[in-house]
């Protein structure tokens, strides 16, 4: 598929360690499948964790690079790395859209989006600043200052195979600190070509590693215990990042983790119902539903919900399901097999306990991964839609009666990332914001995300943030120095 890029050289297949293109020490590769029709797109180096290793001394010894240039040179690599993904967003989306699935609008919008952070972390790299404190006595200075915390591992889901890598990769380059990445499996050539794009951009080797691989557990168990490795920054499923965490705690690693969501979508009697519909409906099947900041619960109230339901259902009847690469697609596949199941699992739990399906509800038959865009009403909490993650073009629609009883469904969940809520009363936009257990609430609008918001959830959707003049504090040291006797 490489001939079909303008610049071919993009379609990398192999590790990238220490500013070297590797093939795995065992020999071995992996296939990268395109879930629109199970064909396979490349074979990848298919690296452990002896490669793992090597990265990881590799990205210590560049610290001392990095440590020798200036902010602001630093800043210019960073800004050199972003002009080029910008230069080259056609092919990263054709990229992303055949390894992803998604439709190459959402990928190119994702190119650009994921390159937002680089562009914005290089120039935050030249605004790292220190403090100098009251001191206790007058003969002394109390001076703080900032130090990258060193060698970072990330590992990335599959969901946003740039944008989640950008996030990681830019503060961490931009706050002094050497990164070694293991993307997911199913989406590796986004980020080798990311990589491609760095070296071009004349970041340092060793500064920006990447280790594809399908051993999860012997590449996770490296980063996360090898002493050079100073900080762990995962994006995917609550159960892994729990594990991360825990290995983490064996050598003190600091961890960012952006994990699970269940957004819930609030729509309240005196909402614009045509704008809540919008809203949500963008939501809600933005890459087929696979965003953790997705719609995950629509709850609407009474006097609203009939009109609400008719309209998304409307809106939903227009999708056409296809390839990504083909521009009559609106929406593209689920990621692998075992993704449709488990949304038909939910669907199919839900219907058997007397929930009603409006539109969609079954998986499509044929070649890829697709499932039908879906609503779905008639819920209750007895249902594992109120509770779990749905990951797929499924809208479950709940009904409440009074503001209270809205607040408390949408908080009886352990995840905490992004909710949303519709209401054109001024003071209940406030009351109901804080009392959202949310790490980000959008109020009548959601399309919430950008590189100048601190990104990231509580409870059990994680910790740190990223984006924002917040998400350089996850990749720098506190250092504290006390001038005495002057
Ligand atoms: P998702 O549902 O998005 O696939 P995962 O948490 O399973 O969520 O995957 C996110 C990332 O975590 C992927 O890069 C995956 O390979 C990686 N991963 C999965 N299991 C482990 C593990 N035990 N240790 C380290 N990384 C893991």
């Amino acid at each position: 598929f490489n001939a079909a890029l303008n610049d071919s050289t993009l379609f990398k297949f192999q590790g990238f360690i220490n500013g070297e293109w590797v093939a795995a020490d065992s020999g071995e590769e992996f296939d990268v499948i395109n879930p629109a029709n199970g064909e396979c797109i490349a074979k990848v180096a298919n690296l452990g964790a002896s490669e793992t290793q090597k990265a990881i001394v590799a990205a210590h010894e560049a610290l001392e690079v990095w440590a020798n240039i200036t902010a602001k040179e630093k800043s210019i690599y960073l800004r050199k790395w972003y002009d080029l993904v910008i230069e080259h967003q056609n092919d990263l989306a054709h990229i992303m859209s055949l390894e992803q699935g998604k439709i190459l609008s959402e990928a190119l919008g994702e190119v650009i989006y994921g390159a937002s952070y680089i562009e914005w972390f290089a120039e935050e790299a030249k605004r790292i600043y220190g403090d100098l404190l009251p001191s206790t006595t007058l003969n002394r200075r109390s001076l703080v200052m900032k130090q990258p915390i060193g060698v970072v591992a990330a590992i990335t889901p599959w969901n946003f195979p740039t944008a989640m890598i950008t996030r990681k990769v830019a503060p961490a380059l931009a706050a002094g600190c050497a990164i070694v990445l293991k993307p997911a499996a199913e989406t590796p050539l986004s980020a080798l070509a990311l990589a491609e794009l760095a070296q071009r951009a004349g970041i340092p080797k060793g500064l920006f590693s990447v280790i594809p691989g399908t051993d999860a557990v012997a590449i996770g168990e490296q980063l996360t215990s090898h002493k050079l490795v100073k900080k762990v920054t995962f994006t995917g499923s609550t159960r892994v990042g729990k594990l991360l965490m825990a290995q983490s705690a064996q050598t003190v690693k600091r961890t960012s983790m952006e994990l699970g969501g269940n957004a819930p979508v609030l729509v309240f009697s005196d909402a614009d119902i045509d704008k809540a519909v919008e809203g949500t409906f963008a939501a809600k099947f933005r890459n087929a539903g696979q965003t953790c900041i997705c719609a995950n619960r629509l709850l609407v109230h009474a006097s609203v919900y009939d009109e609400f339901v008719t309209k998304l259902t409307e809106k939903v009847s227009h999708f056409v399901l296809g390839n990504g690469m083909e521009a009559s697609s609106t929406m593209g596949p689920l990621i692998t097999n075992d993704a449709v199941e488990n949304v038909s699992d939910l669907v199919a739990d839900a219907v058997g306990k007397g929930a009603t399906v409006n539109i969609g509800g079954a998986a499509r038959e044929g070649e890829g991964y697709f499932y039908q865009p879906t609503v779905i009403c008639g819920l209750d909490q007895t249902m594992r839609l109120s509770k779990e993650e749905v990951f797929g073009p499924v809208a479950p629609v709940f009904k409440f009666e009074s503001d209270d009883e809205a607040i408390a469904m949408a908080n009886d969940t352990e995840f905490g990332l992004a909710a949303y809520i519709f209401t054109n009363d001024q003071s209940r936009c406030w009351r109901v914001s804080e009392r959202l257990e949310y790490g980000m609430v959008g109020v009548n609008e959601t399309a919430i995300s950008s590189e100048m918001i601190p990104f990231g959830g509580i409870k059990e959707s994680g910790q740190g943030r990223e984006g924002s003049k917040y998400g350089l504090d996850d990749y720098l040291e506190t250092k504290y120095i006390c001038l005495g006797n002057i």
